[in-house]
């Protein structure tokens, strides 16, 4: 079984970096991609109850992909509520940018 902690770490990397270089204003293709991108998750991700949980929090959240802060925002919203689950400190989802495309990594 993978290590649910550094897949969490590695794929929350990807994402998150992803939405801070998406386009402000993406085309229709990107849009298309970005939601298959992220509906394709709850299907795929190896690890079945975060899977199950993001499928859930999707439904009843449906993904933002207009642009690159609403999709920043998105994500960061469903990441907190993770970390809520998991008893983790939330993030303050206006520092997006100096996290994931402005400041250096960790
Ligand atoms: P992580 O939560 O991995 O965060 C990495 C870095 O992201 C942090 O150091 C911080 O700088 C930054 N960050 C933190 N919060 C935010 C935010 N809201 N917005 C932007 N940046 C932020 N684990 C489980 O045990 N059970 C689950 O059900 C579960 N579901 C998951 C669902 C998904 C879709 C993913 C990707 C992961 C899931 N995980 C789950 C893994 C879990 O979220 C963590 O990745 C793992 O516990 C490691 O946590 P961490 O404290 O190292 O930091």
């Amino acid at each position: 079984l993978p290590d649910v902690e550094q897949l969490g770490r590695a794929t929350w990397t990807f994402l998150h970096t992803t939405a801070a270089y998406y386009p402000e204003r993406p085309t229709p293709f990107q849009r298309a991609n970005m939601l298959n991108l992220l509906h394709s998750l709850p299907v795929l991700y190896p690890c079945s109850h975060c899977a199950s949980h993001l499928a859930e929090e999707t439904k009843r959240t449906p993904p933002d992909v207009s642009g690159r802060v609403a999709l920043s925002r998105w994500l960061c919203e469903r990441h907190n509520e993770v970390n809520e689950r998991l008893g983790k400190e939330t993030f303050d989802c206006a520092k997006t940018d100096d996290r994931w495309r402005d400041g250096p990594p960790d």
